[in-house]
């Protein structure tokens, strides 16, 4: 089974996700609601995936992804990102994002996207 973290400080989102991919095979492992938090529970449970939000509290998405992504150099981000977010998509693809999901959210999108992102070397 693929192991999940989602970072994302929607209650709702965390939900909504959470429910899509249980549906299918994978298993969150950890939630977290802000990007530090994110990052030290990526450190401690070293997940498959991670799924995450760019806006949050106290640290948002792309700085986490840095912090990730210098932990570990191959570490599976998928990033959450709506309409209208082109800047923030090509800065998140230099610290080396893997992929994006996008709100509103689509669970076949969402399933395929995570599906390939873990076949990814
Ligand atoms: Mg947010």
């Amino acid at each position: 089974m693929t192991t999940v973290l989602l970072i994302d400080d929607s209650r709702t989102s965390r939900k909504m996700l959470t429910e899509m991919l249980e549906n299918h095979d994978f298993k969150i492992i950890g939630e977290a609601r802000n990007g530090e938090e994110g990052y030290l529970k990526y450190k401690e449970l070293k997940p498959d995936i991670v799924t995450m939000d760019i806006t949050m509290p106290v640290m948002d998405g792309i700085e986490s992804l840095s912090l990730i992504r210098h932990e570990n150099e191959n570490a599976k981000v998928v990033m959450i990102t709506a309409a209208g977010q082109k800047e923030i998509m090509m800065e998140a693809l230099k610290r080396g994002a893997a992929d994006f999901i996008t709100k509103p959210f689509d669970e076949a999108e969402i399933i395929a996207t995570l599906m390939k992102v873990e076949q990814q070397e």
